[in-house]
């Protein structure tokens, strides 16, 4: 299972989604602000998913 770093083109935050594609990201609401503009980034490396997971930064 792999995960992607999504990026919140309304508010600027980062997420960690399993979506792969953009046309699935478009469903889905930001976890921060509820706008729909989810954007995929690259995958995401173990370490970095613990930080958005934990709350790291
Ligand atoms: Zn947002």
């Amino acid at each position: 299972m792999s995960y992607y770093r999504c990026i919140c083109r309304k508010c600027g935050s980062n997420y960690a989604s399993m979506i792969d594609n953009d046309i699935e990201l478009q469903k889905e609401s930001c976890p921060g602000c509820g706008e729909k503009q989810l954007q995929i980034s690259e995958p995401l490396t173990s370490s970095e998913i613990n930080k958005l997971f934990y709350g790291g930064g």
